[in-house]
């Protein structure tokens, strides 16, 4: 199994610095791949990057939800051009440093939202994406 990082990430960055086998790795180009993706292979499933996550996107592979209950005013973020989210998000990272992204959509409470797709996903940016691309380890450090 794995964890996964789902599309309520909005890049946050905390959660690279606790992974113990430093397995996840920041979308790029970001238009392309807007969150962040954990290396299947390489994940202990140590559940150290859940906590982290002020946005609670990461789950394990068999919680992700297919029928996520908002509160209200999450954000979820997909590739830019993703029908339906055309709202822009500009925030800030753990480190005070500017996020921006260009493909994001509010939710409202009580919205339900299917979040598996990014499971796929983030299979695909490993075996078919960039992957490790090279200086993603200084990313929000
Ligand atoms: S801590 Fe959460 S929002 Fe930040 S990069 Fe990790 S999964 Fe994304
Ligand atoms: S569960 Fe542990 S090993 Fe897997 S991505 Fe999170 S911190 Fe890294």
């Amino acid at each position: 199994m794995t964890h996964i990082i789902t599309s309520l990430c909005l890049r946050d960055g905390g959660c690279i610095e606790v992974c113990p086998v430093e397995c996840i790795v920041p979308g790029m180009p970001q238009e392309k791949w807007p969150l962040y993706y954990i290396d299947p292979d390489t994940c202990i499933d140590c559940g150290a990057c859940i906590p982290e996550c002020p946005y609670e996107a990461i789950f394990t592979e068999d919680e992700v939800p297919d029928a996520y209950d908002a509160t209200g005013g999450e954000f979820i973020a997909k590739p830019s051009g993703t029908e339906g989210f055309d709202t822009a998000y500009t925030g800030t990272n753990h480190h005070g440093v500017e996020v921006k992204l260009d493909a994001t959509k509010a939710l409202e409470a009580g919205e339900t939202v299917d979040l598996t797709e990014e499971t796929q996903a983030n299979y695909d940016f490993f075996e078919e994406g960039p992957g490790y691309w090279e200086g993603w380890e200084d990313h929000g450090k």
